[in-house]
């Protein structure tokens, strides 16, 4: 014999309800089977929803109405496929349900309230159409059908919306009243009966237990759970994208699963299908080729110490503390009694180890309930001061790891937490089972989304989310954009996902939290209006629980600078070529990493000193491992690189500005490079990288310029006056040649004085041979003496700068990326 289970999702439409007839025909060619039916689709909800009403309104004609004729439709649409359908028997269930439910609303109409046992009655309603309908459709499809009724076999305590079924006693009614053979059976789910036989409910998506029951009482081979999804995920598969469909799961494993918030199965049909080692299959209805998940033996095919990941939301914490409870013999014994009596369910409890406090967790709408009984309990201690007013925290939710590998292996409980840290949720309680098998802790119900996305990505090494939002889609943004459009699939073999979220500049921002489709980005861009703001970049990553934001500033903006700190601490990492932050003021220089390192998120700036070369970096490292930069001297502009390497050939300043300025290696204003400022730049930052507490005014800048040279005007005014700056540097390098020097515009560090200034340079210099754009930087350290570390490249240009800030992008990553 097997029981199979369909749910209310399995039984939606005539469509659904077909197809599950389809596997109950299929099984039932091949052996015995049983079949516990739940009501229609959200038959349950609306038959809950006729009750709130008629105690509301004294009446609820505009639900049943609206019930009875979607009953009708399902059996239309049924019989237009099977044609030779008797309907008889279901036509008379649906009008004989809905004349009681409507005398039954009169009833609450009169008395005010809707006692336990009336209630029942009308929420298990729907079940009984439901196997009316597929008994009818058996029976049109050739088979012999038999309705069990679970009022007289199941024997149920318990009150009359919660009731526990006895197995043993129903196992004997079964023996008692043996089921005819050769028949299916269909058994409505979600009631039993009690002593007095009335009929009782199982609790809301009790059917799963009904199943479990049956198939416990006639010793069952399976017990087949039939429902809208493959099997058991590791998470809810609505939450997470990539959620992991599992194998098998040990009865425990599934027990925890359910209990802690996995509505796929109701925790309660475990227990009795462990009893008797009858295992459990659960099924999509919709794919019945799939393998399912198979709960009994741990198969250990999906070899996960962890299994699952699940949520229960809607609690509130109850803190009962006071100096009172110190040492208080059976202090928690009165705490829990007084719940229990008052029908209180505690979900989950944790104790401080200095007994001062005892936390649990309840469901929301039990706070009243609880709050009366805990007053009327301990109104002396209360009275007296000996315990606290009795605290309670509300909205929050559980999160919970599964698995039975968990015991023997370590750091799972490091890796949870770290995970949640990084999706920026605050812990309120933890605690773990005895069994090591579930730990769990409480959060704010707000972060539930962000959190589980953060333990899936993290616990699962499933894929890698990067967020991406471009601020400045010129030059280097715009390639970078482009980068990764190139990249995306290659990342994407690798389990990194990277989406541009946003893409703004001055004129217009656009925005999707899916990722915006990079193909014809430039012409979207060109058309969007919208005005790019800090806050709904910000809304738009806490309304979509995105967990790996990445603002990337490709502007050179102060203003955008300044608000890095909000975006770090809003949970963006933030990566940019843009010099202006870093050589703020030292205040916020400390503040920046400050709020990075609080709020855990990451700044990268290594393209802001010879772009894509691993400056930043190597600096850091040769830090970090305790040298110490004792003097630097460096090329760090292209364009003065450019510029300086073609006074050496014989060309003037004029000239050789004029070249590099239609070659693009310039700023479109070349006085912002002949001016020594962006070069002053980068060095301030690397000597606060060295740890000098520098200011920008502390640098000293010659400009490449003569002295007092007249700078004013439009560039086409200062490109025209240029020439008057060619005498002066045409005696410098002829004094430097005399020498058997070049001139180079150079960046130093030495005795803690930074100067950017035009350096006459011999042969055996290491800045000698570096022209044509290209950077060279030479770090004197401890280590590195008399020969200096030297990195030397293009130091400029969007290709090579945009890939180092795609590679900053990727390290936002850090160690998932196993770097
Ligand atoms: P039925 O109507 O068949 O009883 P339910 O809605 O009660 O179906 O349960 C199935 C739903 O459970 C799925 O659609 C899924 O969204 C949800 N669910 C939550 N957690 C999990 C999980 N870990 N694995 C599978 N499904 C889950
Ligand atoms: N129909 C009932 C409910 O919705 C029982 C079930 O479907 O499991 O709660
Ligand atoms: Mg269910």
């Amino acid at each position: 014999m097997r029981v199979l289970k369909f749910g209310g999702s399995s039984l939606a439409d005539a469509d659904r309800l077909l197809r599950a007839a389809d596997i109950i025909a299929n099984n039932a060619q091949q052996e015995e089977v049983a079949v516990v039916l739940s009501a229609p689709g959200k038959t349950t909800n609306k038959l809950v929803a006729v009750i709130e009403s008629a105690m509301r309104n004294g009446e609820a004609e505009l639900q049943i109405k609206e019930l009875e004729s979607s009953f009708n439709t399902l059996f239309d649409d049924v019989k237009a496929v099977l044609p030779n359908i008797d309907g008889a028997a279901y036509e008379n269930q649906v009008k004989t349900s809905m004349s009681q439910l409507r005398q039954f609303v009169h009833g609450i109409s009169l008395l005010g309230m809707c006692p336990d046992n009336v209630n029942a009655r009308i929420i298990s309603k729907g079940e009984r159409v439901s196997i009316q309908l597929m008994k009818a459709v058996m029976e049109a499809k050739g088979l012999a059908a038999n309705l069990i009724d679970p009022v007289k076999y199941l024997l149920a305590k318990g009150d009359h919306l919660e009731a526990m079924v006895d197995v043993e006693a129903s196992t004997l009614n079964f023996k008692s009243n043996p089921l005819p053979e050769k028949h299916v059976h269909i058994m409505p789910g979600f009631t039993a009966g009690n002593k007095k036989g009335e009929l009782v409910c199982l609790g809301r998506n009790g059917s799963d237990y009904s199943a479990a029951v049956l198939a416990a009482c006639l010793r069952a081979e399976c017990c087949e759970i039939w429902t809208d999804v493959d099997g058991v995920y590791n998470c809810d598969p609505r939450l997470v994208e990539d959620a992991r469909l599992l194998k098998s799961l040990s009865y425990q494993e599934a027990m925890e699963l359910s209990y802690f918030g996995a509505s796929v199965l109701h925790p309660k049909t475990i227990a009795p299908i462990a009893q008797f080692h009858i295992p459990c299959l659960i099924k999509n209805s919709f794919n019945p080729q799939g393998p399912g998940t198979l709960i009994g033996l741990d198969t250990g095919e999906d070899n996960l110490a962890i299994k699952g990941i699940t949520t229960l939301n809607n609690l509130t914490m109850v803190n009962v503390s006071g100096p009172g409870m110190k040492g208080m013999v059976g202090m928690a014994s009165r705490v829990f009694g007084a719940m229990s009596a008052s029908g209180v369910s505690i979900v989950l409890i944790t104790q401080s180890s200095s007994e001062y406090s005892i936390s649990f967790c309840i469901e929301a709408e039990h706070k009243a309930l609880a709050q009366q009984a805990l007053s009327d309990a301990f109104e002396l201690e209360l009275k007296d001061g000996l315990l606290e007013p009795v605290e309670f925290t509300e909205d929050l939710s559980i999160i919970t790891l599964v698995g039975d590998g968990m015991r023997t292996s370590r750091g799972v409980a490091s890796q949870f937490f770290a995970s949640l840290a990084e999706a920026h949720v605050n812990i309120v309680a933890i605690a773990q089972g005895s069994s090591e098998r579930a730990i769990s802790a409480v959060i704010p119900e707000d972060k539930v989304s962000s959190a589980i996305k953060a333990c899936h990505e993290n616990l699962f090494n499933s894929k890698h989310f990067l967020d991406v939002f471009v601020v400045g889609v010129g030059g280097v943004g715009g390639e970078l954009v482009d980068q990764i459009n190139r990249q995306q699939s290659k990342l994407a073999e690798k389990g990194i996902v990277i989406r541009v979220c946003g893409l703004a500049n001055s004129k217009g921002l656009l925005l999707d939290s899916e990722g915006l489709p990079l193909d014809n980005w430039r012409d979207r861009m060109g058309a969007a209006s919208e005005e790019f703001s800090l806050a709904r970049l910000i809304a738009l990553v806490n309304r979509n629980h995105i967990i790996n934001p990445v603002l990337v500033d490709c502007t050179s903006s102060e203003a955008i600078a300044n608000q890095y700190t909000d975006f770090l601490a809003a949970g963006f990492h933030v990566v940019t070529p843009n010099k202006k932050a870093n050589t703020a003021s030292m205040a916020y220089y400390h503040q920046l990493r400050e709020v990075a390192r609080h709020s855990r998120r990451k700044l990268m700036y290594e393209t802001t000193v010879g772009a894509g070369l691993p400056v930043i970096e190597n600096l850091q490292n040769l830090i970090a491992a305790g040298d110490e930069l004792e003097k630097f001297n460096g090329i760090l502009s292209g364009s003065l690189s450019f510029i300086f390497g073609k006074l050496d050939e014989g060309l003037t300043l004029s000239q050789a500005t004029a070249i590099a300025k239609d070659k693009g290696f310039t700023e479109p204003d070349p006085r912002d490079d002949l001016s020594g400022m962006d070069v002053a730049r980068k060095l301030l930052i690397l000597a606060r990288e060295a740890g000098m507490a520098l200011e920008l005014e502390d640098i000293k800048v010659e400009q490449a310029l003569p002295p007092g040279f007249d700078a004013s005007g439009s560039v086409e005014d200062f490109m025209a006056r240029l020439p008057q700056a060619d005498e002066y540097f045409q005696q410098l390098s002829a004094k430097a040649a005399e020498e058997g020097k070049v001139l180079r515009y150079v960046g130093e560090i030495a005795e803690g004085e930074c100067r950017v200034h035009i350096a006459k340079v011999d042969e055996n210099g290491p800045m000698f041979k570096i022209k044509d754009g290209e950077n060279a930087l030479a770090f004197y350290s401890r280590y590195y003496q008399p020969i200096p570390l030297v990195l030397r490249g293009y130091g400029a240009g969007t290709e090579v700068t945009a890939a180092g800030v795609f590679s900053d992008v990727m390290r936002t990553l850090g160690w998932k990326l196993g770097i």
